[in-house]
């Protein structure tokens, strides 16, 4: 098959500073995160090390990486748990620092970069304000969170102030894993599955539920969300959460009246990408359950590999139509690139 333009669009990449801060976090406070400190502790340092390496490069590197396995543009996403384990005032130093630093990024490498703006929603009214000045000034396209913040999700009333900002942008908000919250992350730590093996399908796929039944988008009809991994698992599931919605937890307190199905706001609100997910059989059906204006490639990098990525979704079962608008016409219209 041949290659075709390429954009894939959860690619990580951090700063120096924010890697500091987290390690800081780590060795000076590591109650404050138990499932960040179970699930570092269980990295091989050269794995780890060598990814940082990747992470913090923003030029000749990275984009010889991009040539070589045939990437054309990356849509860049601070890595996790990004700025949401800081207090306030650092980390909306290091928001505007980071949003500053994707910016010029996209400027110095204008054909291969694009950047999602870092806000903490610990901070939801500063927070929504930089997110305005990252998208309006800056040229950023979306907002990145990785999911719970301080073991909070997003359904919370008091994070409002971020849905109306991108609401109102029009931009999307891509939701990327990161462990378990502290309420639900016992279970995972004794065989390590806190982290992609498991954990982080299961953290973003029940805090996309959370926002859906909270009404989030009855609310805010034009928001869309992204999520990664082959939308976490929760294309497989659309069918039974329709099915169980109709006839269970009519007594949960937080359960309000929702418009339509909560398939129906998946279809209308949500896109995915295949981030780290290179099988054709669940591309094929995330493609059949959610159509093929909604199916977006992403590698992962630089946590997965981008060559077998690439060589995957060149040779999967997909019409040419289906392919261009899977490999690049997607992203351009999603993240308006
Ligand atoms: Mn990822």
């Amino acid at each position: 098959m041949k290659h075709i333009k390429c954009i894939a669009v959860e690619e990580g990449f951090s700063t120096p500073e924010v890697l500091a801060a987290h390690q800081d976090v780590l060795r000076n406070h590591p109650e404050r995160e138990p499932g960040l400190y179970k699930l570092m502790a269980n990295f091989d340092d050269t794995l780890w090390s060598g990814w940082a390496e990747k992470l913090t490069d923003l030029g000749a590197g990275r984009i010889a990486e991009m040539d070589k396995g045939g990437i054309d543009k990356q849509v860049l996403c601070l890595s996790a748990p990004g700025l949401q384990i800081f207090d306030p005032v650092q980390a909306m130093e290091l928001s505007r620092n980071v949003n500053e630093r994707l910016a010029m990024a996209m400027r110095e490498h204008p054909d291969r970069f694009a950047g999602l703006a870092a806000v903490p929603p610990q901070c939801p009214r500063e927070g929504a304000i930089e997110l305005e000045r990252a998208v309006r000034t800056l040229g950023l396209k979306g907002l990145l969170i990785n999911s719970h913040t301080r073991n909070e999700y997003l359904d919370d009333p008091k994070f409002r102030p971020l849905f109306e900002a991108l609401s109102s942008l029009n931009v999307p908000l891509y939701l990327h894993p990161r462990e378990p919250s502290a309420q639900l992350l016992d279970a995972y730590i004794q065989y390590g599955l806190e982290g992609a093996i498991w954990g982080y399908a299961a953290e973003v796929a029940l805090h996309s539920l959370r926002l859906i039944l909270s009404g989030l988008f009855d609310d805010f009809p034009n928001l869309r969300v992204v999520i990664g991994h082959g939308g976490e698992g929760i294309p497989f599931f659309l069918g039974r959460i329709d099915n169980r919605y109709a006839n269970s937890g009519h007594s949960a307190p937080g359960r309000r009246r929702l418009k339509m199905k909560p398939s129906d706001y998946f279809l209308r609100n949500f896109a995915i990408s295949t981030s780290g997910m290179i099988d054709h059989a669940p591309l094929r059906l995330c493609i059949d359950m959610l159509g093929i204006d909604n199916v977006m490639f992403a590698v992962d990098y630089p946590f997965e590999r981008i060559g077998p990525a690439v060589a995957s979704m060149d040779s999967a079962p997909l019409s040419d139509e289906e392919r261009t608008k899977f490999l690049y016409e997607n992203a351009e219209r999603i993240f308006n690139l």
